[in-house]
């Protein structure tokens, strides 16, 4: 590629809206430019790099057994509703209607989908097993888009859904995915961490992230530096949102009833900093006259630790730090009550715009809340994380992501817990039967009978990954790109292209060798000043550089950079193809 014929457009300074170093970097390099909020344009120079991101992911996805389709962005309502997630996902999704005023969503992912392709066409269990996968746009309209492609509302992902016989089979497809995505990872050039997530309803261990290690992650690891043991709390997310909680109820306390009934109270009375992870329940109270007949229900949304025990909670046996205890008679609360206090949609409450001081007791760690909503039916008080449609536990299953700090045992016992930020880049996950059996979805077995599929989903985010990669390689002039997802490999920077045939000749010569040799490689012709160009490339971030000058030709020498190097050093050209080859 000749620099002239491609696209360059960089800024001197970052636009004011850019937080971080992934963003305001992917800004000034021109790798993207936005559009609206979470709706970014991906550059010529950007894309790159996505291509080859996306390069990776498909052959490691390819050798590991994976297939490649398509499926439509636009879909139609009724798959989401055959499983309910049109109705329970929350705000993420984008529902719209057509001419025809028949509803439809944008996919933010595509279980429905393919679980309806696999019921039409994985007739026999001898079409097992199988994984699909797809590059594809997403679009969730999330609540607070930020860090540019970091966190987009449309964005690309790679998502994969294994289809299995049996439990034991579906595990051997997760553990494949498993192996394939820490050697996508190792091959993307990154530093990360596998760590284990949350499997909600599903429950069991088979949730992984895969978390590049950045101190700007929206994500908290805790991990046991002398054994395996790493898991994520979600820590920085959820300490925002309960402190936008604590607010919120907080200004109501003047329309509240007396009492110790703020989430901050609460939380105050426990001896809880807001900062650790808690869980919360919403339960109600009812008072009842002479005659047994309810006059009057509370509903309250109460904190616990993480650690207490929530049968105990629920049993009114906690004991609050004032020693008040919860008193029994403890029930959950119903949806109308919910939607009362909440003001909020019937079967949603979303996690912030609290209107009414609530108790909170809970049923998963606040760290854990950043996503969800709540509903409720006359059987009780559910929450649903809009984690995509992989339900929460009910209260009794919440698993061991508790209420932890540095220097706390780790739960496998081999040494202490350090926490460290993350970037989620990627999550494999087991499914089960959940959506095979909403949507009725089977196989026919060797013994001739129906059997739901067992499946798994995997993701990556695929732009995600830019700025997480960003997050951490860059210094003060720029981007330092790994060698396998650089928008170029090599940059040649002649100076005095436009005046010295010399340089001209040596410049265009290596350049043609080194396309012959495949090298993916740039050559500077803009006649550019040096300073300028040399910036310019620091700034987009080219691992390797060559500049060639009247003066060193004359001697037969280059000079030769390696981004991440303190200084050049001189080259013989004759070398040249040998050191970039
Ligand atoms: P997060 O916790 O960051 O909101 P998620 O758990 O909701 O992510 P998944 O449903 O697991 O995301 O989707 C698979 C992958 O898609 C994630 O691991 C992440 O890399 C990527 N991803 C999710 N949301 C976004 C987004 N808004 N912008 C860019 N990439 C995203
Ligand atoms: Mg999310
Ligand atoms: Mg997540
Ligand atoms: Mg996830």
């Amino acid at each position: 590629m000749k620099a002239s014929q491609f696209f360059i457009s960089t800024l001197k300074e970052a636009p004011a809206d850019a937080e971080i170093a992934s963003h305001k970097l992917m800004m000034r390099a021109g790798l993207i430019r936005k559009l609206g909020a979470g709706l970014y344009n991906y550059m010529p120079m950007g894309l790159r790099v996505i291509r080859k991101v996306e390069a990776i992911i498909r052959d490691e996805l390819n050798k590991a057994g994976c297939v490649e389709l398509v499926m439509p962005v636009v879909q139609p309502a009724e798959l989401w509703q055959e499983t309910g997630r049109f109705e329970k996902m929350g705000d993420e999704l984008l529902r719209f209607k057509d001419r025809h005023d028949r509803d439809f969503v944008i996919q933010p992912t595509a279980e429905e989908v393919i679980t309806d392709i696999a019921r039409q066409e994985l007739r026999s269990y001898r079409a097992l097993p199988k994984n699909f996968y797809q590059i594809q746009t997403k679009f969730r309209d999330e609540r607070r888009p930020r860090f540019g492609i970091m966190r987009g509302r449309e964005f690309t992902m790679k998502d994969a859904y294994s289809f299995d016989r049996d439990v034991e089979a579906a595990g051997k497809s997760y553990d494949a995915m498993y192996a394939a995505y820490t050697r996508i990872f190792e091959r993307l050039g990154l530093q990360f961490r596998a760590v284990a997530a949350d499997t909600g309803a599903i429950g069991g261990d088979r949730s992984h992230e895969f978390q590049v290690i950045a101190d700007t992650g929206e994500d908290a690891i805790v991990y046991c530096p002398t054994s395996d043991y790493a898991a994520n709390i979600e820590l920085a997310e959820a300490v925002s949102l309960l402190a936008e909680r604590a607010a919120a109820a907080e200004a109501c306390e003047k329309v509240a009833t007396p009492g110790k009934s703020t989430c901050a109270d609460v939380a105050a009375l426990l001896g809880l900093p807001l900062s650790r992870t808690v869980k919360s329940l919403v339960l109600a109270t009812d008072e009842t006259n002479e005659a047994g007949e309810i006059v009057k229900s509370t509903v309250w949304l109460l904190l616990v630790r993480g650690d207490h025990d929530l049968n105990e909670v629920k049993a009114g046996k906690l004991q609050l730090a004032d020693g008040s205890g919860l008193k029994a008679g403890f029930r959950f609360a119903t949806e109308k009550e919910i939607v009362a206090h909440f003001g909020c949609k019937p079967g949603y409450l979303g996690p912030i715009g609290l209107k009414q001081p609530v108790k909170v007791i809970a049923d998963r760690t606040v760290a854990n809340m950043a996503d969800w909503v709540c509903g409720a039916n006359e059987e009780g008080f559910h929450i649903r994380g809009v984690n995509w449609g992989r339900d929460l536990p009910e209260p009794d299953l919440v698993a061991d992501i508790r209420n932890v700090v540095e220097g706390d045992p780790s739960p496998d016992g081999q040494g202490v817990l350090a926490i460290q930020r993350g970037i989620e880049v990627g999550h494999v996950f087991y499914l089960g039967t959940k959506y095979s059996k909403a949507m009725d979805a089977t196989f026919l077995d060797v013994d001739g009978k129906p059997k739901h599929f067992e499946m798994g989903c995997y993701g990556i985010g695929v732009t995600r990954i830019l700025g997480a990669a960003i997050e951490q390689r860059h210094d003060e002039r720029g981007i330092l790109w790994p060698d396998a997802i650089a928008p170029f490999t090599v940059v040649i920077c002649p100076v005095g292209y436009d005046r010295s045939d010399d340089v001209k000749q040596a410049a265009d010569r290596l350049y043609a060798d080194l396309v012959a040799d495949g090298v993916d490689v740039i050559l500077d012709d803009r006649g550019e000043r040096p300073g300028a160009m040399f910036a310019d490339w620091e700034l987009i971030g080219v691992p390797h550089r060559v500049v060639l000058g009247d003066k060193g030709l004359k001697e037969g020498l280059a000079e030769y950079q390696g981004r991440g190097d303190a200084a050049a050093t001189k080259v013989p050209v004759a070398e040249l193809l040998a050191t970039l080859r």
